[in-house]
């Protein structure tokens, strides 16, 4: 039987990337998006160009109803969740964190931290072999900020993907003994539209040269470690966050 994934914020980046590479080796792709259906559909060709199914799954991660209508969707086409992929993400512009607004700190927790988290909770609700699934991968996407805490940037993008680390890290051992595996991809400068949206449309550019391996990283280059980590030839690793960094 062919294994489905489920992949957030996959109109676009790391999360279109991974779902070419994964449809690739296989697997069927669901792609949710937020509000660029012609983007989603985009990803849905290149899918469906390697031989999978997709299938296009509108919905904000940050509104519970929409994350459990999005799974329960997902579930009744392909009829089985094997991969789910904690994509989706936000930043903002870079500022002090004396200078952030309320609003600025709630949209990002909610959709980087309350999102991630309830879309987790929906994926193990369907993996987990104590609840009547057959196991499955949970991939997060965390971040370098994780660890180096983006100071005048974004300190609250970077103390959400820090709670990333933690989710996988307690949720990994929570569900490892229910046949679901949870790690994490922490990419560090990569090449892609997430810093225009900063303000800064060359900081993968300009930074990524100061790493050891002197550039940006691209999509393709994190969507491999995290189809590794969804595939079986990852079978014993649980609660692992790798660095897709360049050294950074
Ligand atoms: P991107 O901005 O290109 O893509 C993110 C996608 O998530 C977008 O399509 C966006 O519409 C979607 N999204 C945002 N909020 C959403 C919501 N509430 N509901 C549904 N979809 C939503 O970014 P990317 O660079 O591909 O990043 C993917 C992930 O990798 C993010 O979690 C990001 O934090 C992380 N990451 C990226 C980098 C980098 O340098 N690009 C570095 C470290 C971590």
């Amino acid at each position: 039987m062919t294994k489905a994934v489920l992949i957030t914020g996959a109109s676009r980046g790391i999360g279109r990337a991974t779902a070419r590479l994964a449809a690739a080796r296989g697997w069927s792709v669901g792609i949710n998006y937020s509000s660029n259906e012609a983007a989603a559909r985009e990803t849905a060709a290149l899918v469906e160009g390697a031989g999978a199914r997709a299938l296009l799954l509108r919905g904000d991660i940050a509104d519970e109803a929409a994350v459990i209508a999005m799974f329960d969707a997902f579930t009744r086409v392909f009829g089985r969740l094997d991969g789910f992929v904690n994509n989706a993400g936000i930043v903002a512009p870079g500022l002090p964190l004396a200078d952030m607004d309320a609003a600025r700190l709630k949209r990002i927790f909610d959709t980087n931290v309350f999102g991630a988290y309830l879309c987790a909770r929906e994926a193990v609700r369907r993996m987990s072999m104590q609840r009547g699934g057959h196991g499955g991968a949970i991939v997060n996407l965390s971040s370098a900020a994780a660890r180096l805490g983006s100071p005048n940037e974004y300190v609250d993008y970077a103390g959400s993907k820090a709670a990333i680390d933690t989710l996988t890290i307690g949720l990994s051992k929570e569900v490892g003994p229910q046949g679901v595996r949870v790690n994490a991809v922490r990419p560090g400068l990569i090449d892609t539209e997430i810093h225009a949206s900063g303000g800064r449309p060359d900081r993968a550019a300009v930074l990524g040269a100061q790493t050891p391996l002197g550039r940006a990283g691209s999509a393709d280059e994190v969507a491999e470690s995290i189809v590794w980590l969804l595939s079986d030839a990852a079978s014993y690793v649980t609660g692992a966050i790798i660095d897709v960094t360049g050294g950074r």
